[in-house]
């Protein structure tokens, strides 16, 4: 782990930049109105609704879904496509999650965990969306990135969400995060060949990890038996970016 930091964020409400003097005020924007001129509550609203329909989704997981302005993390240009249920680009080749895969992930978790889970592991930070989203079912979120200038941005991004529990990391997951070990759960969001033996090394008995594994990709569980047995299930089929070493 090349350096390690806790997310502090500065005592300012979000979104609160100074407004431009003008001959005739309009009223203050409410939260919701701003952030490229989205009403992102009612926008995302209606995408929780979608989500709910796909079936399968826990409550504390659209809740999630619902608490987090996702149009914050993507360039104001794909804004308007925020809220619907795309892969969109967040440079450097990577891309931030589906909503419906983000949902499906946090669902799965807190279904196999009969519980939220206290500590919880991210591999692949991107722009810091999904930490977000975790952050409101987990009581502690540690996330790793391996690219410097992702890592920054999801720093940036998650500045005015003030989330105090998320723990951002600039490393290499492929060897988990030792620091905050043993976890609750692992969840990747970089597709690896084989489930890396440090994610199921840092698990404690009972805990679960989830992760896109093999050719063709499946969304795969393990869970750690307090024996040390490890048993898994296949969830669905899965496309994510692949899960690559060393630091950029
Ligand atoms: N969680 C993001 C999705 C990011 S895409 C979201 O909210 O949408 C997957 C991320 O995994 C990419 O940013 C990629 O750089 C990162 N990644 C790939 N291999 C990694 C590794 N070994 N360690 C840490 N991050 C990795």
């Amino acid at each position: 782990m090349a350096e390690s930091r806790r997310a502090h964020f500065p005592a300012r409400l979000p979104g609160a930049a100074p407004q431009a003097a003008k001959a005739a005020p309009k009223p203050a924007a409410t939260p919701a109105a701003r952030g490229h001129g989205i009403d992102s509550e009612a926008v995302r609203a209606r995408m929780v609704e979608r989500l709910r329909a796909l079936g399968g989704m826990e409550p504390a997981a659209l809740a999630a879904m619902q608490a987090v302005p996702r149009h914050l993390f993507i360039e104001p240009a794909l804004a308007a496509q925020a809220y619907l249920d795309n892969a969109l680009p967040i440079g450097h080749g990577q891309t931030i999650s589906k909503p419906s895969v983000v949902a499906r992930c946090a669902s799965v978790l807190l279904q196999a965990l009969g519980a939220r889970p206290a500590r919880l592991l991210e591999i692949g930070t991107g722009c810091g969306y999904q930490a977000a989203v975790l952050s409101h079912i987990a009581g502690e979120v540690y996330s790793v990135e391996r690219i410097r200038a992702l890592h920054e941005l999801a720093r940036s991004n998650l500045r005015a969400l003030r989330l105090a529990n998320l723990r951002l990391l600039f490393g290499d997951g492929s060897g988990g995060v030792e620091a905050g070990a043993p976890y609750d759960a692992v969840l990747s969001a970089a597709a690896a060949e084989a489930p890396p033996a440090a994610w199921l090394a840092q698990l404690r008995p009972g805990g679960v990890l989830l992760a896109p594994i093999g050719q063709p990709q499946r969304l795969m569980a393990y869970r750690r038996q307090a024996s040390g047995r490890i048993e898994s299930w296949c969830v669905e089929d899965a496309h994510f970016v692949p899960l690559k070493s060393g630091l950029v």
